[in-house]
């Protein structure tokens, strides 16, 4: 069978290799040519948002990290991304850097547990965080298990560990500052976790984080409809169980949130870290985070602010993600590349 291949061909996103796509018909989906089709990443996260729009995913790919070596003795940058470290370098003092944790500094992985930052990504982010105005890591992890993988209190740096999507902080001290009146709900969260272990099915984990709980599938043994089913119903159940307790649920990849309803999301937490700033970036994968960008456009009026949204590709990158973003990255890799970058900058930026 030869190859059907359009005059208008996009090229995938999120291959490290930066391959054209193919498709054998007019009717099958896009596939790169080096991953031989069904189970290349980039085409997933590509042809789900953008594959209608041949401008869309031209402006993807314009967006991308490309360049064999980056990171290492070859770094060749798009305009995009020169951009982005310049804006962020000119006055380190005034700029800050935020980013999420799972699926954009540590790969997914079937055990959340087991969960780590990608090489090079901690170092930056401590160094950085010494010579920015402000460097967060802002996730819906709890703050005590982001101050664990980030190893703050070896490093002791500035770098802020903000929890549960801005309701939590790991304070320098060591120890957890909770937003007013968050406490009062460690009860409510205890009943519905016992709630929610009697009622889910199994195969789906349901994960603590004192003030928040999470339910995830990701590590169940089922595939293909059956997993889909099991997603359903476990959503159906935290729902209910979270909104019989007034919790708000908050959809995650392979996941649900539960949390209380305190108006606290990823947008709050980054308005007010912007407030003593001129410039900053916020790096994300998920949902959760498209809040974070529409923070940082409400900054763009601004006279004077600058901000970067950076979307960190994976197969579930939500297409939203995609269309907002200002700057494309291949996986947490080439996020901890841009990191460690961005540092090397910084530190042989004078002053
Ligand atoms: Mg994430």
């Amino acid at each position: 069978m030869s190859a059907w291949a359009s005059p208008r061909a996009p090229t995938t996103a999120s291959c490290a290799a930066f391959l054209p796509l193919r498709r054998l018909s007019p009717t099958t989906p896009w596939s790169c040519t080096g991953c031989a089709g069904v189970s290349c990443a980039g085409v997933a996260s590509v042809t789900r948002a953008q594959l209608s729009s041949a401008d869309g995913i031209e402006s993807a790919r314009n967006k991308s990290w490309r360049g064999e070596g980056f990171g290492g003795k070859e770094t060749r940058l798009t305009t995009s991304e020169t951009e982005t470290l310049e804006l962020l370098s000119q006055d380190p003092r005034r700029s800050g850097l935020f980013c999420d944790f799972d699926g954009t500094i540590a790969p997914i992985v079937r055990d959340p547990e087991t969960s780590r930052p990608v090489p090079g990504a901690l170092g930056a982010l401590h160094e950085l965080a010494r010579n920015m105005a402000v460097v967060a890591v802002v996730s819906g992890r709890s703050a005590a298990f982001l101050a664990d993988r980030l190893e703050l209190a070896r490093y002791r740096s500035p770098l802020r560990a903000i929890g549960l999507h801005g309701l939590e902080e790991w304070a320098p001290e060591g120890t957890l500052r909770l937003r007013p009146g968050l406490a009062a709900w460690r009860p409510t969260i205890e009943l519905v976790r016992a709630e929610l272990l009697a009622a889910l099915p199994k195969g789906v984990r349901v994960e603590d984080k004192g003030y928040g709980i999470t339910v995830h599938w990701r590590s169940a043994s089922a595939t293909g409809g059956d997993l889909d089913a099991l997603a359903a119903t476990a959503s159906d159940i935290v729902g209910e169980i979270g909104a019989s307790y007034g919790l708000l649920a908050r959809l995650g990849k392979a996941s649900v949130e539960l949390a209380p309803p305190l108006g606290i999301d990823k947008g709050v937490v980054v308005t007010e870290l912007c407030e003593a700033l001129d410039s900053a970036a916020y790096l994300g994968d998920d949902l959760g985070d498209l809040l974070a960008f529409r923070a940082l456009d409400r900054f763009r009026s601004v006279p004077g602010f600058a901000c970067v949204k950076i979307t960190v590709t994976s197969s579930e990158v939500p297409g939203e993600l995609l269309e907002e973003a200002d700057l494309v990255l291949s996986g947490p890799s080439a996020a901890g590349r841009f990191l460690e970058v961005l540092s090397g900058r910084l530190r042989r930026s004078p002053g």
